[in-house]
């Protein structure tokens, strides 16, 4: 199988606004792929579709050949894609480790009780948080935050992620510690589709992008490549 993801002819319209206009992409297994555009150019409504936090109007998602459009978001989550929300998600009266666990409950292997404590310290070791497991997540600073929302993500054993520009407000040293985390991840073998806006980002950690603008997809290719395409640069220049 060439492609771990493929989202074909998909269209979102709220009233008489199509948000999302017939674009269609492929994301193979172990790609890192950007999804670009200005704001207001329907990446986010992209990102709930495949999550199934919305439905689509029309047009069918795939993972790994099985339709997963019209699943709810729950059953998407047992198919393979978990995902960031660009607003932290926790649940800020748990401990850090108990956010894990209580994310461990709802994937695909439904851990509990002690199996899903050593689950979760895994987890929060892989993004640099096994240290803070006993505190409080309403104590967290806003990078641990983000750490955190991306260890429930990955307790959810996904073979797609979707990141919701998990950087954003990241100060520049903790973007870096940041991309060198996603890397981290990808080199375990994740397969990960990232809505962001920071460039150095993108250029960073993705091998391809797709650029969308006013609901359609105008570009998809090699990052540098797509990054110098003159309608994406256009785009972004609101010409
Ligand atoms: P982006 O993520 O690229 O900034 P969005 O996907 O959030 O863009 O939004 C695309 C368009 O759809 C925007 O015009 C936005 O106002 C509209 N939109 C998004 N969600 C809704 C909604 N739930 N109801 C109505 N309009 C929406």
């Amino acid at each position: 199988m060439s492609e771990l993801l493929k989202i074909e002819e998909l269209t979102k319209r709220f009233g008489g606004l199509t948000a999302v206009n017939s674009v269609s992409f492929s994301v193979a297994p172990g790609e890192v792929v950007g999804l670009l555009g200005p704001n207001g150019s329907g990446k986010t409504t992209v990102l709930n579709m495949i999550s199934g936090h919305l439905p689509a109007t029309s047009g069918r998602i795939a993972l790994g050949g099985q339709t997963i459009s019209g699943l709810a978001p729950n059953q998407i989550v047992l198919k393979g894609v978990s995902r960031t929300f660009q607003l932290v998600r926790g649940l800020p009266s748990l401990t850090v480790g108990e956010n894990v666990v209580a994310a461990l409950a709802f994937g695909r292997r439904k851990l509990w009780g002690k199996a899903a404590q050593a689950e979760a310290l895994q987890r929060l070791d892989e993004v640099g948080l096994a240290h803070r497991a006993d505190q409080s997540a309403q104590e967290l600073t806003y990078i641990d935050q983000k750490r955190m929302e991306l260890a429930r993500a990955l307790a959810l054993e996904p073979e797609l992620l979707l990141l919701d520009e998990w950087l954003a407000g990241l100060n520049p040293t903790e973007m870096a510690t940041g991309i060198e985390l996603i890397r981290s991840i990808q080199r375990r073998g994740a397969t990960i589709l990232m809505v962001e806006h920071m460039m150095d980002a993108i250029r960073a950690l993705c091998s391809r992008c797709v650029v969308m603008n006013a609901g359609r997809k105008i570009a998809d290719g090699p990052t540098a490549a797509t990054l110098a395409d003159r309608e994406v640069v256009t785009a972004y220049l609101g010409e």
